[in-house]
């Protein structure tokens, strides 16, 4: 079969990776936009308009289109592909605002009775005088610190602020103010609807602020009935410790291991959200990310729903799934319910080894502009000694980054004490060249799995 993927970050290069992998297809092609380094090995579909995309997928025969990122999916690549017959992971238009507009998602969240933080609608005009408050007198007549704003449509990760002190007000405040445009023209391209289009201005969320562990949950969805991948965890923070400016992930583990109670809380809320969207004549189909805060006493709080894999817990996920992943997946793309629907709620079978993935970033990275440098990548089989999978991200065809997470390593081992070893003896070989010839280390965490890891030790 032929399949084509949209997208191209990290967590699409492990979505080729795995479906390269399976003996039933034999082509593979993408539409990433930006060519790059692992981009540039496939056939490619040369637009990344949805409609394009799917014409293009029933011109060459395609039996499968993925959609990676969160743009094709709000952008209306289900309907466009059903329209050409091409099997399609992706949810529709109407379940794209679960991701979209978190005002939405948030109203669907309540509505089906799980645990979140409690929320307040504001417009940024209103905002804007509330966070002009907290700077002068510390707290507003209805709000104060700390407190979460949320941007309430897609803004690539960076429409959250948790606002502890007057510090953080004034960066958030400054950051609102330079991106706005930015997020709103990102939310003029897409098609799936938002709080915001209907008020017609930018809206937030003010939520209360919740404190714990945070882990990521994600299920194929069929319906009402769902399967659970792994249970994974990603670090958010740019340095060690969880300290720093929050970043799209600097790494992950997988799998983690929950007890009963808080397994079946997450399942709750999965079918939960399902049958309020069958409700409401929405069902979803494909993968709906969860990602969770766990309080002190074992409550697991919703924070956000993705519409899709996660980036980067897919590279940590993909790798250890089985045959009925597969099965269950092809089944949901086609239209078809799942094969074996008395396993709903169930996880998929899984390799049972352990999986940690490390990100290596520019050392400017979140800054905007870096320097172009090349990547310094060893032989794959250095790697594979260590069994350890090279993840290409912002690295264009000629091996160069000019910024970002540029690329990661996913180590897999019998303990998350050796993944974690291999995974950062294998970081420690790859080195980036400045343009007059010396040598920098990319920027990493060193502490990811650290605590599983302590933990294996106990
Ligand atoms: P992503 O980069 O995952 O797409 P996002 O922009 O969609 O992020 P969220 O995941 O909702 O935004 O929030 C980003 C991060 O902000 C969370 O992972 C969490 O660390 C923090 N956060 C969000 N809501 C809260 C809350 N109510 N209390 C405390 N922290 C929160």
């Amino acid at each position: 079969a032929k399949i084509l993927v949209a997208g191209n970050g990290g967590r699409d290069f492990s979505i080729y990776s795995s479906f390269t992998k399976l003996p039933e297809v034999n082509s593979v092609y993408c539409a990433a936009g930006k060519r790059n380094w692992f981009t540039a090995k496939y056939k490619e579909c040369p637009s990344t308009n949805v409609s394009d995309i799917a014409k293009f997928a029933a011109e060459n025969s395609v039996g499968l289109v993925i959609a990676g990122p969160e743009l094709p999916i709000a952008q209306g690549i289900s309907a466009a592909c059903q329209e050409f017959k091409i099997p399609v992971l992706a949810p529709s238009l109407g379940c794209a605002s679960l991701e979209a507009s978190k005002i939405i998602c948030k109203e669907i969240i309540i509505s089906a009775g799980i645990k979140t933080a409690d929320s307040t609608i504001i417009t940024w005009k209103k905002l804007k005088e509330t966070l002009h408050c907290f700077i002068e007198n510390g707290s507003s007549n209805n709000f104060s610190l700390p407190c979460v704003i949320k941007y309430d449509s897609l803004a690539a990760g960076k429409g959250v602020f948790v606002l502890f002190k007057r510090e953080d007000v004034i960066e958030a405040l400054h950051s609102i103010e330079i991106n706005l445009n930015e997020w709103e023209s990102l939310s003029a391209q897409i098609n799936a609807p938002t709080y915001s289009k209907k008020q017609g201005e930018p809206c937030f969320l003010i939520e209360e602020t919740l404190s714990g562990e945070e882990i990521s949950a994600i299920a194929l969805c069929n319906g009402e009935n769902f399967r659970l991948l792994p249970i994974a965890r990603d670090y958010k923070r740019r340095n060690n410790g969880q300290t720093g400016p929050n970043t799209g992930g600097m790494g992950t583990v997988s799998p983690m291991q929950l007890n009963s109670q808080l397994r079946e809380q997450i399942k709750d809320s999965f079918t939960k959200t399902l049958r309020e969207l069958v409700k409401r004549n929405m069902p979803y189909q494909g993968f709906l990310f969860a990602g969770f805060m766990v309080d002190k006493n074992n409550t697991a709080w919703l924070l956000e729903y993705n519409c899709r894999l996660g980036d980067p817990e897919t590279q940590v996920l993909l790798p250890g799934l089985q045959r009925d992943f597969y099965t269950e997946l092809y089944r949901t793309a086609k239209g078809l319910p799942f094969l074996f629907p008395e396993k709903s709620g169930t996880a998929f079978s899984h390799d049972n080894l352990k999986r940690v993935f490390v990100v290596g970033a520019s050392p400017e990275y979140p800054e905007k502009s870096a320097a172009r440098r090349e990547v310094l990548i060893p032989e794959n089989n250095e790697f594979s000694e260590l069994n350890c999978e090279f993840i290409p991200t912002a690295i264009e065809p000629d091996n160069s980054t000019t910024g970002g997470r540029a690329f990661g390593v996913t180590a897999t081992a019998l303990t998350f004490e050796e993944a974690q070893k291999n995974a950062y003896i294998a970081m420690n070989k790859i080195q980036l060249k400045n343009s007059d010839g010396t040598l920098s280390q990319p920027h990493f965490r060193t502490d990811i799995a650290a605590e599983l890891c302590s933990y294996e030790n106990s």
